[in-house]
């Protein structure tokens, strides 16, 4: 579905949601799982006479991203009001940014199936997010809207793609390592309903452009413009206009479903907020620059030199931070090939079937308690499989490594007790030890099939083999 003609651009909303409070008053934004409306003030809910205060800390997180987007943060950036009426916004407009933009520019770096690929950026703009409507069923066929206003307020960051997009896969790529970047720098937790919210442009060389409105997944994002490629191309086949408008994207069907012909630019008057200050920003860039912490390339590297992994698990590790840092919490007491291997083929799997991230590993299987059960693994008193197995046990009830293993019978049996039940095997089965000298090469996997049975399983077949043949001679 990669096409020459095909544009994409990507305007994303980043909820700068590490933050304690709103953009302009103090409500906290931490209202997840809060009864609707409850974090609210004059302030965001747009009463008459209300004055916005600038809230520094989401300024400073908005510079950290610009600079870690390597885009030019502007010296000085002023406020705008953008007009337009809807229930959500009860001021009658959004504090937004026009002509004087927090960034211009800037780039994301994707990796495609031929190779890298540099997603240019057009701007990074501060504004408010809305409030929060609801419909029984679909935006569609509801008879009526719901309104909360605990998300009104809340800092965003809009950051805006050139249309350099060129299939739905490379908009889910970028999505995924910007998700990425902002999580390393701890402004962002997209684990949070609503924490990234996507408009998604897409045109066919020829055809209008058509905007996709509010997309709240990357899945969402990938199948929308997926429905909209074959949409337009059916229109175009069929000789018709592509008009220029504004969709929806009804999750429930996996369609979109025209909303409203697009309002132009001039639409919505902006006009520098009156209520609120030019930024400059020199000196907030100047402190940012020191709290910018290693950047996933960054530790991609330092992985590969300081703990001597190969290039392909330090590319996984460094995908998450948290497994970033659970990995390095575990490689400082024990090999640390060993811990990257199975964190990444083994504990990354098991957390992925289990539908959880690494917050989940930290909770059932500390990083202390990983150590603990390579240890026995590097000392040979667990097997490959035994290891599996207490994994596997800490994520569904968790519980103390040595206590899994005693319960489970997972200590895997020391040599010389291996040596004794092959020699005891031998003394019993007279009859298999003579078809072995016959050349019966079965006889063997039965005497090693003896000590299995001895052990419940629990010795390495391949090794018992070894000594039970050592013990026969040959
Ligand atoms: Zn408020
Ligand atoms: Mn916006």
């Amino acid at each position: 579905m990669e096409d020459e003609d095909v544009i994409i651009g990507l305007e994303v909303h980043v909820q700068l949601n590490k933050l304690k409070t709103k953009m302009f008053c103090s409500c906290s934004i931490n209202y997840h799982g809060d009864e609707p409306n409850t974090h609210v003030c004059p302030v965001c809910l747009g009463l008459p006479g209300a004055m916005p205060v600038l809230n520094k800390e989401a300024v400073k997180a908005g510079i950290k991203v610009a600079l870690a987007l390597h885009a030019d943060v502007q010296s000085f950036t002023i406020f705008d009001r953008k007009n337009y009426f809807y229930p959500d916004l009860p001021k009658g407009f959004q504090i937004s940014q026009y002509d004087n933009p927090l960034a211009w520019g800037g780039y994301v770096v994707i990796e495609t199936e031929k190779g890298e690929k540099k997603i240019a950026l057009k701007r990074i703009h501060m504004e408010e997010d809305p409030g929060k409507l609801s419909y029984t069923g679909s935006i569609t066929t509801a008879s009526y809207s719901l309104i909360d206003y605990n998300r009104s307020g809340v800092p965003l960051l809009e950051i805006v793609t050139e249309p350099v997009i060129r299939s739905p896969k490379e908009a889910r790529q970028f999505l995924n390592k910007l998700r990425i970047i902002l999580e390393y720098l701890d402004v962002f937790d997209g684990s949070l309903e609503g924490a990234m919210r996507v408009d998604a442009n897409i045109s066919i060389k020829g055809g209008g452009r058509v905007e996709i409105k509010n997309i709240s997944s990357f899945k969402g994002v990938e199948k929308a413009l997926t429905y909209e490629i074959t949409r337009q191309r059916n229109l175009i086949r069929m000789g018709r206009a592509v008009k220029r408008e504004t969709r929806h994207f009804d999750e429930t069907n996996n369609i979109t479903v025209s909303l409203r012909s697009k309002e132009e630019e001039q639409d919505y008057r902006y006009f520098p907020e009156p209520d609120l200050v030019p930024l400059y920003t020199d000196e907030i860039v100047e402190e940012v620059k020191q709290t910018l912490p290693e950047m996933p390339e960054e530790k991609r590297c330092r992985f590969r030199e300081q703990y001597g992994l190969s290039d392909a698990f330090a590319k996984v590790l460094v995908l998450d931070i948290k497994m970033a840092n659970y990995f390095e919490e575990v490689a400082k007491h024990v090999n640390p090939k060993l811990a990257a291997s199975w964190i990444v083929d083994v504990l990354r799997g098991e957390l992925n079937y289990r539908g959880k991230g690494f917050n989940f590993a930290y909770e059932r299987l500390e990083p202390e308690e990983l150590v603990k059960l390579l240890r026995y693994f590097e000392k040979e008193e667990i097997t490959e499989k035994g290891v599996v197995e207490v994994i596997r046990t800490k994520l569904d009830r968790g519980g103390k490594v040595e206590d899994i293993i005693r319960q489970k019978s997972l200590f895997a049996i020391p040599k010389e007790e291996i040596e004794r039940l092959c020699k005891k095997a031998i003394e019993d089965n007279p009859k298999a030890v003579e078809d072995y000298y016959a050349g019966k090469k079965q006889a063997l996997n039965f005497l090693v099939g003896q000590v299995m049975k001895a052990t419940r399983g629990r010795a390495n077949p391949g090794e018992t083999a070894k000594v039970m043949q050592n013990l026969l001679g040959f």
